[in-house]
């Protein structure tokens, strides 16, 4: 049975929650911005880089916590660019964005 968002994951309220940062854009005009995840101990990183949800889109089975080329690792709400430009252009992952904020907001 897959999750349809991570803020239903078993993990998210066990610490993955605790682990989320918000980075803002401080050059653009938009409210824009980045969800990072913090420092994890080595088995934390490999759960987090595990977890499957929906695409907040398309509804297919992705991996929201992604590791970039330098380590570090972020957040997304739908599929990747090159897989799909629409989910990841599109109202749903701006939408969930928004929720996602919203949470990290009111800890
Ligand atoms: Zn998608």
């Amino acid at each position: 049975m897959g999750y349809s968002s991570i803020r239903t994951h078993p993990f998210w309220k066990r610490w993955l929650l605790d682990k989320m940062v918000i980075e803002y854009a401080t050059d653009s005009r938009n409210s824009r911005i980045r969800i990072e995840v913090g420092t994890l101990t080595p088995i934390q990183r490999a759960k987090a880089l595990s977890v499957i949800v929906d695409c907040t889109a398309c509804g297919i089975p992705m991996h929201p916590i992604r590791e970039r080329r330098d380590g570090t690792l972020y957040y997304a709400s739908s599929c990747k660019l090159e897989d799909n430009v629409a989910c990841a252009r599109g109202i749903n992952a701006r939408t969930d964005y928004d929720d996602m904020r919203a949470v990290l907001e009111a800890r």
